[in-house]
C-alpha cells in the first residue's frame, strides 16, 4: 500500500509539474539545438491588400525538438529571454535570413524585404547596430532587404541605448517594423518619435472587424489615417477572414498577412512563392 501510495504521488505530481518539466528539457536542449540544426525559419508573406503581390516576408523561428517535435516560439522564447540564449538564437535569425537574401539573389529571384523579430532584450544589449552592419557587409545585402520588428513594448522602456541602436540601425538603411501595434499603450508621440517605417496592427483588432465591434474599427481606421499622415507603411495582422480583407481594402490599408493568404511556410514553399511573386 505504502508503494502504490508513492506511485500515485509520483503519478499525480508528473502530471501537475509537466509544464515545468517541458520547461526544463526544453531549457536544456536550447543550448544545444543550434548546433544540432534544430532550429529552422518559417515565411510568412505579406501581401499589398489591393493586389495579393508579394511585397516581402516574415521570418518566423520554429524548433524541430527531437523529442517534443515542432516547438512553438510562443513556448520557447519566453524561455530563451530568461536564460538569455535570446541572444544567440536571435543572431542565428540574423544570419540565417542574410544568408538566404545573398542565395535568392544569387538564384535571379526578386528578393522583398525579409522582417525579422528582434527580442527587446536583444534591443537593450550593446552591439546590435555593428553586428547587423557586419552581417549585410559580409553576404553583400543591401540594407533595404531587411527589416528588424520591434514591439511596442520595448519602445516604451524609451531606454537610451535602444533610441540609439534604432538610429544606428537606420542609418544603416535597414527598416524599422513596429510589432503588436495598440497592445502597448504607446502614444502617437511615440511614433513620431522613433520615426518607423512600418506599423503593425496587432491581430486583436483585426479579429474584431465586423459589425458590431465598431472599437477596434475605428482604432485601425485612426491607425491607417495617422500612419498615412506620417508616411509610414501600415500592415494589417491576423486576417483570416474575406470580411476582415474587404474592411482593409475599403481603408486602403497598404499590406496584409495572415492565414487568409498562407501560413508560415517552409523555405521550399516560400520559393515557390516568390518565384511567381503571387500564392498560389
Ligand atoms: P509575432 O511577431 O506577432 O508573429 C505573428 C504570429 O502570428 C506568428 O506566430 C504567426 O504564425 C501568427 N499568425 C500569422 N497570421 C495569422 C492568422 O491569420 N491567424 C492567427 N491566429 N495567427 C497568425 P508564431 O510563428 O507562432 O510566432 C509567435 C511569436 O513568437 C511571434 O509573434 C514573435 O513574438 C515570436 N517569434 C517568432 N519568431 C521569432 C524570432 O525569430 N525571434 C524572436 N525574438 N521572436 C520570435
Ligand atoms: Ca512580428
Ligand atoms: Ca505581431
Ligand atoms: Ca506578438
Amino acid at each position: 500500500a505504502k508503494q502504490l501510495g508513492k506511485n500515485n504521488y509520483q503519478l499525480y505530481s508528473f502530471t501537475r509539474d509537466i509544464t515545468s518539466y517541458k520547461k526544463y528539457v526544453l531549457e536544456k536542449d536550447m543550448r544545444k539545438a543550434i548546433e544540432k540544426e534544430e532550429f529552422e525559419i518559417y515565411y510568412q508573406p505579406q501581401v499589398a491588400t489591393s493586389t495579393g503581390v508579394i511585397k516581402g516576408a516574415e521570418a518566423l523561428i520554429r524548433w524541430n525538438h527531437e523529442e517534443w517535435g515542432m516547438v512553438s516560439p510562443g513556448e520557447f522564447i519566453p524561455l530563451a529571454e530568461e536564460n538569455h540564449l535570446i541572444h544567440q538564437i536571435g543572431d542565428w535569425v540574423i544570419e540565417n535570413v542574410c544568408k538566404q537574401i545573398r542565395i535568392w539573389k544569387d538564384k535571379g529571384y526578386t528578393v522583398r524585404p525579409i522582417s525579422i523579430n528582434v527580442s527587446p532584450i536583444r534591443l537593450m544589449k550593446k552591439g546590435l547596430v555593428e553586428f547587423v552592419a557586419d552581417l549585410l557587409n559580409k553576404y553583400d545585402v543591401p540594407a533595404k532587404f531587411l527589416e528588424l520588428e520591434i514591439t511596442e513594448g520595448s519602445l516604451l522602456k524609451s531606454e537610451k541605448n535602444v533610441l540609439n541602436t534604432l538610429d544606428g540601425l537606420r542609418e544603416l538603411g535597414v527598416k524599422i517594423a513596429i510589432d503588436d501595434f495598440g497592445t502597448g499603450f504607446a502614444s502617437l508621440t511615440y511614433l513620431r518619435e522613433f520615426n518607423a517605417d512600418t506599423i503593425k496592427i496587432d491581430q486583436v483588432f483585426v479579429q474584431n472587424i465586423n459589425e458590431e465591434n465598431k472599437k477596434d474599427t475605428a482604432i485601425i481606421s485612426s491607425v491607417l489615417h495617422l500612419a498615412k499622415g506620417m508616411d509610414m507603411k501600415v500592415i494589417a495582422e491576423g486576417v483570416e477572414e474575406y470580411e476582415q480583407l474587404n474592411f482593409l481594402k475599403q481603408k486602403e490599408c497598404d499590406e496584409i498577412q495572415g492565414y487568409l493568404f498562407s501560413k508560415p511556410v517552409s523555405l521550399d514553399i516560400f520559393e515557390q512563392m516568390l518565384e511567381t511573386g503571387y500564392i498560389k
